[in-house]
């Protein structure tokens, strides 16, 4: 038995799972969570599973929306281009993009990257999905804006290899991404040159 009672230990065991947490970071939060009142504690216990119940992922896209929607709030948005289509990884990179303000087409959220040492293949993330929006037409062009790293940019090889038939533009988000980076953390500037200055795959 450690100095730290059971109860306690499992909320640190929760935390230490979320990413980016370290052992002592985890420790931090609990004994925060600990500090703060009960009122405080049961309103962030009631928007956690709040949050899950009510958020699943678009049927089109993969972006987040509510439950009760039909599609997420940027396909539903009439004045966005649906003719063109930003790939990436993440929602993170969605909220990346947005964040910029300029890019006005669609998403396609693949939800992972080829990575056949973490056990992912093409089947594992939404590659089907995006060779299903492409068959139904009024597509003009695709942008993979997969992360520049060995991963991302194999994953984008593969989806430029297989969609190449269905004869639409594809296009890569220019190196303004330092290679090895994450879209997340690169700053507005550099992600609008990145997305202007896309090249054709
Ligand atoms: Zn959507």
């Amino acid at each position: 038995m450690g100095p730290i009672i059971e109860p306690v230990m499992r909320l640190i065991n929760q935390f230490s799972r979320l990413p980016g947490v370290g052992p002592k970071t985890a420790q931090r939060l609990a004994l925060f969570v600990i500090g703060m009142s009960e009122d405080e504690v049961k309103s962030f216990a009631e928007d956690l599973v709040g949050a899950k119940e009510k958020a699943v992922f678009c049927p089109v896209c993969g972006n987040l929306m509510n439950r009760d929607d039909s599609c997420c709030s940027i396909c539903a948005d009439p004045s966005r281009d649906a003719s063109l289509i930003c790939v990436v990884s993440d929602i993170k990179d969605v909220l990346a993009i947005e964040k910029t303000r300029e890019y006005k087409g669609v998403y396609h959220v693949l939800h992972g990257v080829i990575s056949p040492m973490d056990g992912v293949g093409p089947d594992d993330i939404r590659i089907a999905a995006l060779i299903d929006r492409l068959a139904k037409g009024n597509v003009s062009e695709v942008i993979l804006a997969t992360n520049p790293d060995v991963q991302g940019t194999a994953t984008a090889a593969y989806i430029a290899k297989t969609i190449r038939p269905l004869g639409v533009k594809i296009t890569r988000i220019a190196h303004g991404v330092p290679i090895g980076a994450d879209l997340e953390y690169t700053d507005e500037v550099t992600l609008v040159r990145a997305l202007e200055g896309r090249t054709e795959y």
